[in-house]
């Protein structure tokens, strides 16, 4: 069996999950959230009392936070499921100043080019395609109009009973969207080779078939 790796960027809440897990469970391929990560470090910071400015406490620490996923794809911190503390609004309003300091990229695009060192491998996130695996088979840059982007979030966030509102929702979808693409470390970019996807009219399903179809023009050979 032939695996690739293929690399989903886009900005905040424009289904890049939904559709990178459904493609990997398609292809039994292994399914990482990299902005899980981002938002981890984020919460061990938020817990320490440590700010994003200071980048040597920050170098400091990192070496003792250990990432991982379960089989379920929830995000592990030093061993401690926190799959349900990283997607509250607390963390959503700073992860994109974390993400920025460049000793917290430089670690985490380590371990994700670890984790795709055996390839057959589906990475959603921001600088996957671009500065992560570079060389991947398959780049798609998934879009959607915001409007539809803040619903989409606010009715995941409703459905599973994190409290927002659609105005704090949209608020912080510009505000993580303007901090990603303007920062000067791997900012939010299409790749060049990049196949893009807008699915403001697409259903899950037609998403889904499209990607696996481009999976598989990319010589992926994998189970679906
Ligand atoms: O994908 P998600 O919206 O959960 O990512 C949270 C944040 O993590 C993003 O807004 C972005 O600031 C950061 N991120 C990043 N690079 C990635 C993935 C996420 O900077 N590859």
């Amino acid at each position: 069996m032939h695996k690739i790796i293929i690399a989903i960027d886009g900005h905040s809440s424009c289904g890049k999950s939904t559709l990178a897990r459904s493609l990997a469970q398609r292809l039994g391929y292994t399914y990482i959230d990299s902005g899980a990560m981002y938002r981890a470090v984020t919460l061990y910071l938020l817990r320490h009392g440590i700010s994003a400015a200071e980048r040597e406490r920050i170098d400091a620490v990192l070496p003792k936070l250990q990432l991982s996923f379960n089989d379920k794809n929830e995000m592990l911190l030093n061993g401690e499921n926190v799959e349900h503390e990283i997607r509250q609004m607390k963390v959503s309003n700073y992860v994109s100043e974390v993400a920025a300091v460049p000793e917290v990229r430089r670690a985490m695009v380590e371990q994700q080019q670890e984790m795709g060192r055996q390839r057959g491998i589906v990475m959603d996130g921001r600088d996957i395609g671009t500065v992560v695996f570079p060389d991947a088979e398959l780049k798609i840059f998934l879009t959607a109009s915001s409007q539809t982007r803040a619903q989409r979030r606010h009715e995941e966030l409703r459905q599973k009973g994190y409290p927002s509102t659609i105005a704090e929702v949209e608020k912080n979808l510009a505000h993580r969207d303007h901090i990603d693409s303007t920062r000067e470390d791997s900012p939010l970019k299409q790749a060049a080779d990049a196949i893009i996807i807008d699915n403001t009219r697409l259903s899950r399903e037609a998403q889904l078939a499209r990607a696996l179809e481009l999976a598989h023009q990319a010589g992926a050979t994998g189970s679906s």
